[in-house]
């Protein structure tokens, strides 16, 4: 049963646990080589996409920082419309790159005729996206604005961050022309913290093979080298990817298709009962979240005191994000949630608000 109805990180199922407690192998071998390539052929499905899938060793940042290292040289554009995608901005300005910003405002869509003009105006090695804003609840039209970018400038590479709704929303890498696609394990995937996992074409390779000073342990070309013999070039989260392994499996014998369509629906269910009680999403309706449900607190309820309540009931539910802390709360319908967890967690609410 779902208690953590935070983004991340979320409830891990009991089996995923007991499927990490296996022995450790040393990942240097047959055995290890085995589960790993097997884990990374099942992300690929995930991904929708016929590259590959780097498994790394770190929370989801880290894959953020890997995009900038290897696939930019000096120019990038940031597209910021929330606290994660102005953390991609903030990592490609702390490497030292060119990084030119691309704002909406917080709640508002990433506008593809702005991003038209800017691509037009000035040739970018890339460009950067968060699929799923954590901190306003919103979801960009990646599909639309990679559109965009293919169309204006068709050797830039596109990168999404898509931490908080990959495993939970339809994202396909291939399809849409994503040529670098980042998650973490702690939020749709329901594992724990501390894998991440990244979709990168051929041409991305490519694109890095031209660029200096990617560093050491982030070196996507490194990271390659080592992925064609089924292995990390560093110590792999081994215990992890056992988790990941077997959650994949279950994941896909829930179906993708259904999996999506719970999350859908749990958040559905979240936005009308808010606006049954006259709040409303703080993300326009077209975009809202279909992982993390975000209201704006019209009711003035208090979040602390609220979430003390829940916590007698062993269940949590966020703040808003930085700014937003107190005029907005977010409820995740994210991983191992079902509807009737959130049917559980509304009630609770309803008595707290009486
Ligand atoms: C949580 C989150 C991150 C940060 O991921 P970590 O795994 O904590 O490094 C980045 N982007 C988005 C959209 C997120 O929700």
């Amino acid at each position: 049963m779902a208690r953590m109805f935070v983004p991340g990180p979320v409830d891990v199922a009991p089996q995923v646990f007991e499927a990490m407690s296996k022995p450790v192998l040393p990942h240097r071998s047959k055995e290890y080589e085995a589960i790993f390539q097997r884990a990374a052929k099942k992300c690929e499905d995930l991904f929708f996409t016929k590259y590959r899938v780097f498994i790394g060793t770190h929370s989801g940042s880290g894959m953020q920082e890997t995009g900038i290292r290897n696939l930019v040289q000096k120019d990038v554009l940031s597209c910021i419309n929330g606290a994660f995608s102005e953390r991609w901005y903030t990592v490609a300005v702390s490497n030292g790159k060119q990084a030119d910003r691309l704002e909406s405002e917080w709640g508002k869509p990433i506008d593809p005729d702005p991003l038209r003009e800017a691509l037009k105006n000035k040739h970018y090695e890339a460009v950067t996206i968060v699929h799923n804003e954590t901190s306003t609840g919103l979801e960009n039209p990646v599909e639309e604005l990679c559109q965009v970018i293919k169309e204006v400038s068709p050797d830039t590479m596109i990168m999404v961050d898509a931490v908080s709704s990959l495993a939970g929303t339809k994202i396909e890498m291939d399809a849409w022309g994503i040529d670098f696609l980042l998650t973490s394990s702690q939020k749709c995937l329901a594992l724990p913290p501390g894998l991440s996992l990244a979709g990168t074409t051929d041409r991305a390779l490519e694109k890095a093979k031209t660029v200096e000073n990617r560093g050491w342990y982030f070196d996507l070309l490194t990271m390659e080298n080592h992925r064609i013999k089924n292995s990390t070039a560093m110590t792999s989260a081994v215990t992890l990817v056992y988790g990941l392994d077997f959650q994949l499996d279950r994941i896909f014998e829930e179906g993708l298709d259904a999996r999506f369509a719970r999350h859908t629906a749990m958040s559905k269910r979240v936005y009308d009962w808010a606006v049954e009680r006259g709040m409303e999403s703080y993300a326009d309706e077209k975009y809202r979240s279909k992982t993390v449900a975000t209201v704006k607190n019209t009711r003035n309820i208090d979040i602390p005191k609220l979430n003390a309540f829940l916590l007698e009931r062993g269940m949590r539910i966020a703040n808003g994000y930085g700014n937003l802390k107190n005029n907005t709360f977010r409820i995740a319908t994210m991983g191992e949630t079902q509807l009737s967890d959130v049917n559980e967690l509304l009630s609770y609410i309803d008595e707290f608000m009486k």
